[in-house]
């Protein structure tokens, strides 16, 4: 069984990147029959965001990644928050001072500012001089205990010890001390000067007494990797077995940025998008999913997953896709088959008509109704995505005219020729014609009524031709429910005038 980790911090919101790391650690837990731990990596206080841990609990319970150990929830392992195990990280330090693999360096800020400097002006990065490394252990000890001020860092090798990445396979030795110009060091801080531990540090510390067996995570980490590997070395730990996955890119190549999709996960909740259908979306960005169908919920998800079917590389995310699971999710919900079918499309139209408030303040009483609302969707449940979406795609159905400026409308109107519009005209007359003599007759307006019309004044090669005249004056072409549909939500009188007001 594996146990795995997602370890965030809690700097912002929870984006889909980081969401899919966690889902993959889910993922892996969940197959191997093993736990999925929360651990917040709160070691920065400075850039700790007041209220940012509580909303990714909130967001994590409601996509269904409930963790098995970490805040809220326990374990034996913990605590589960960095900021509660300084003692344990400092005691972890003080083992590597012991052994040689750090040493205290009590250079002031003023020093390695410009020492930085210095190397910068010479075109070399700013790495330590190690002017501190040859303090004897003893002397620096006794001016830690007078309260000298001072960091610890890791002496780190001349080159890092190589490892196997499950995704990018074997990682080479890398030569560490940078010798062009004048010797460098890396040597990363391990606890900095208010005893706080760094992230490298406090990250293999709690991730080998945490048991952590895989860590799956993005590739920004990579970098940090062969550093912890020898810091495993150092202590005398067996490492995990390290997954690293690649960028989530928009569609343009670049990062996932606002305009791109890249938005809060909390976002894609308010929306109206489905937990199901947003964890099913992201499972399949760098994962190759070698079953039968793309339609994954959670629990198939968890049974199908294997790491070495990881993707290498970037992975550019096409939100079409979302859009095509949250229907299919949206199916699985309103199908008959399932017992809560009526509360899920009772829910969803008290969401549609919240979107209409928004979207359009000033209706009627009567399109803003329950039952209107209901009806729409019940007759076009495929086609819905969120409610926004709804609101928009139906435009024409709450509103007083057609959207003729639609690109659907600009669409229908590119397709005409001079004839078809001259046709469309003639047509346009029968129907209002027909539609104003039933009134005389004593026949319902219904289905029947709707039916016999178009098979009197159309023949059978006119039946296209006519739906598409119908769809583009009643609905300024917006695909949705049916011709007969559209009419009878929109009832007679409206599209009488819809007729008389059609824009060519
Ligand atoms: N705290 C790091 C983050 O915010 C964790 C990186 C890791 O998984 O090691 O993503």
């Amino acid at each position: 069984p594996a146990r795995t980790r997602f370890a965030p911090s809690p700097t912002g919101f929870l984006h889909l990147g980081s969401l899919r790391t966690a889902l993959f650690n889910y993922l892996l837990a969940k197959r191997t029959g093993g736990q999925f731990v929360l651990r917040i990596e709160d070691t920065d206080q400075k850039r700790t965001v007041e209220g940012a841990e509580e909303a990714l609990f909130d967001i994590l319970r409601w996509t269904g990644l409930q963790w098995d150990e970490g805040p809220e929830v326990g374990g034996s392992l913990g605590p589960y928050r960095q900021s509660e195990r300084s003692h344990i990280h400092q005691e972890h330090a003080q083992q590597l001072l012991e052994t040689g693999h750090a040493y205290r360096c009590f250079c002031s800020i003023d020093r390695l500012r410009a020492l930085a400097e210095r190397r910068r002006a010479l075109g070399l990065t700013s790495e330590y001089d190690r002017t501190c490394a040859s303090i004897p252990p003893e002397d620096a000890a006794a001016r830690a205990a007078n309260g000298e001020s001072h960091v610890i860092r890791l002496r780190v090798p001349d080159s890092y010890p190589a490892y196997f990445d499950v995704v990018y396979g074997h990682i080479k030795q890398q030569q560490t001390t940078i010798r062009h110009g004048e010797p460098a060091f890396e040597d990363p801080v391990l606890i900095k000067q208010d005893g706080l531990p760094t992230y490298h540090l406090a990250n293999v510390v709690d991730d080998h007494l945490m048991d952590i067996t895989h860590v799956i995570r993005g590739i920004e980490w990579m970098p940090s990797t062969p550093k912890h590997v020898f810091m495993y070395d150092a202590f005398g730990w067996t490492p995990p077995t390290f997954c690293h996955v690649g960028l989530l890119q928009g569609d343009n190549g670049q990062k996932l940025s606002k305009r791109t999709g890249g938005v809060p996960v909390s976002e894609y909740r308010r929306l109206g998008y489905l937990p199901e259908a947003l964890l099913n979306f992201v499972a399949l960005l760098g994962w190759n999913n070698r079953s039968q169908s793309d339609i994954l919920p959670l629990e198939a998800l968890a049974q199908n997953f294997h790491i070495k079917d990881l993707t290498k590389g970037n992975t550019k995310v096409n939100f079409g896709k979302l859009e095509y699971l949250q229907k299919a999710y949206v199916a699985g919900y309103a199908s008959d088959a399932n017992p809560q079918a009526e509360e899920f499309l009772t829910s969803v139209t008290a969401a549609i008509q919240t979107a209409l408030n928004v979207t359009f303040p000033e209706l009627p009483e009567l399109v803003k109704s329950t039952e209107y609302i209901r009806t729409i969707l019940d007759a076009d449940i495929k086609n819905y995505v969120t409610p926004l979406k709804f609101v928009e795609q139906h435009d024409y159905l709450f509103q007083p005219t057609p959207n003729f400026d639609s690109p659907e409308a600009a669409g229908y109107r590119s397709k005409m020729s001079a004839e078809d519009v001259i046709r469309g005209k003639e047509d346009v007359v029968t129907l209002i014609k027909v539609l104003q003599a039933r009134r005389k007759r004593d026949i319902p307006f219904d289905d029947e009524f709707i039916d016999s019309m178009l098979a009197e004044n159309w023949d059978k090669e006119a039946q296209k031709d006519i739906q598409r005249i119908l769809r583009y004056a009643l609905a300024g072409g917006r695909s949705g429910p049916g011709i007969h549909m559209i009419m009878l939500l929109l009832g007679e009188e409206q599209c009488i005038q819809r007729l008389q007001e059609v824009r060519w």
